[in-house]
């Protein structure tokens, strides 16, 4: 499989460099050349095979012969190592829980998958390659922890200091080994800037191979689509007309279901459910494509202004604006719509839904009042604990935090602090070559 850069301006590449690199010289996303469907038999008789026997199947031609087939059936194996279920809330309405893995957030999956590829990748190289990420809090305990003891690999993740939760800074300070939590006095953006200037700076680029992990990365980002031929699996027995709501922020995993169902997964439609950041569900009405400044929101792993694979979903329908309409939808909701949604689905199914799930659950509804004979599975992609201030006022209900949670809170937080992108640099050419 060939990987073209979406910019157009730099040479095709395989599944490996394209892992290794990120992004393409031209500072394109990277997107497979051509995604040759599955056979109808394997959707027919999708129940009979195991979730890594489908995972396997799925992604096989992404990544050819770049890694030889009993490799990726291990870090197959190994990713996946958790439940991805499907729970009923009623007739029309499921919901595909994505938070059973080791930090609770659905980006646990693309994390595990892509560290393990680049270890593979990295296996022989006398030099490591370093990881660098920004987060404003989910992504950085799932790439902090799917990365944990990979050889070859180090990650350097810079968070806001004070403005991330205390679950998730300990997800990320408490780890050790290869991974290093670098607390910036700033706040989110100080940190995604000094990141972005760390990929242009030669000095650095020269002497070390530096490479990002979030989901502009095909290895972070395609293995995403296993969670819808998981639910499919679960329901395609019970349900015509699956629809998906996937709670979006940068559109990767949303995008990926598109690409699932370019493999030829039976999939209705996608609807995009936003909160108060809403350029998709503007564009959908408007056919102008507005990028903003991102405004915060208490489902904030979704505040983005410009959404980076939406590029991507455009290139699946062939830049043609009524294919993709015919497709995706997008729905857009306030804070308080928000939490009124899990209040509901507190009350009405006794279903505690973090405020990124609620989201979607939304989502469904403004979609189902329109096409009332669909099934809507919205994703619930993070664990409520996971956003507890939020949950616990809400539903004025104490949560009860589980073990995965509970172990990380007694460990002892390691972070270095800096304050400028001068102070960046020198620790990151401190410990090139290692
Ligand atoms: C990252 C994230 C999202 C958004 O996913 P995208 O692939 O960026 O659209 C939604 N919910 C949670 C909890 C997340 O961490």
């Amino acid at each position: 499989m060939k990987y073209y850069s979406i910019h157009r301006k730099a040479p095709d590449t395989n599944f490996a460099t394209a892992v290794i690199k990120g992004l393409a010289p031209d500072r394109g996303l990277y997107f497979p050349e051509q995604i040759e469907p599955l056979p109808k038999s394997f959707f027919d008789n999708i129940d009979r095979l195991s979730d890594t026997e489908i995972a396997f199947k799925s992604i096989r031609q992404f990544v050819s012969s770049d890694i030889p087939e009993h490799i990726l059936k291990t870090i197959i194996e190994d990713t996946l190592s958790f439940d991805f279920p499907v729970v009923q809330l009623d007739k029309h309405i499921s919901t595909l829980e994505l938070f059973h893995g080791p930090t609770m957030a659905f980006k646990d999956v693309g994390a595990r998958f892509m560290a393990r590829c680049l270890g593979y990748f990295n296996a022989d190289n006398q030099k490591d390659v370093t990881v660098l990420v920004a987060t404003s809090g989910d992504t950085g305990g799932a790439v902090a922890n799917g990365f944990l003891g990979v050889k070859g690999v180090n990650v350097v993740i810079l968070y806001p200091s004070g403005k991330v939760s205390d679950i998730q800074e300990k997800q990320l300070t408490t780890l050790g080994q290869n991974i290093t939590a670098l607390e910036v006095d700033g706040v989110f953006d100080d940190c995604q800037d000094m990141v972005k200037q760390a990929f242009l700076d030669d000095n650095i680029t020269s002497q070390m191979q530096l490479t990002s992990a979030n989901s502009i990365n095909v290895a972070r980002w395609l293995p995403q689509l296993f969670y819808f031929m998981f639910a499919y699996k679960q329901l395609y027995k019970k349900h015509d007309s699956i629809v998906f709501s996937i709670p979006s922020g940068n559109f990767g995993n949303i995008c990926a279901g598109m690409v699932a169902q370019q493999l030829g997964l039976p999939v209705h439609h996608f609807i995009a459910a936003n909160n108060a950041n809403n350029i998709v569900t503007e564009y959908l009405e408007t056919q102008q494509y507005q990028p903003k400044p991102s405004v915060q929101t208490i489902s904030n792993a979704m505040d983005v202004g410009n959404p980076s694979n939406f590029i991507r979903i455009q290139e699946i329908y062939g830049n043609d604006f009524n294919r993709l309409k015919n497709n995706l939808s997008s729905f857009s909701y306030s804070d308080s719509q928000t939490k009124a949604a899990m209040r509901e689905l507190y009350d009405k199914y006794n279903y505690i839904a973090d405020p990124h799930g609620a989201v979607g659950y939304l989502g469904c509804k403004g979609f189902l009042k329109q096409n009332p004979n669909t099934h809507g599975v919205f994703l619930e992609t993070a664990h409520p604990t996971k956003f507890l201030n939020v949950v616990e006022d809400v539903i004025d209900t104490k949560v009860e935090l589980p073990l995965q949670i509970q172990s990380v809170m007694d460990k002892e937080k390691v972070a270095l602090k800096i304050s400028s992108y001068e102070e960046l640099k020198s620790y990151l050419l401190g410990t090139k070559g290692h």
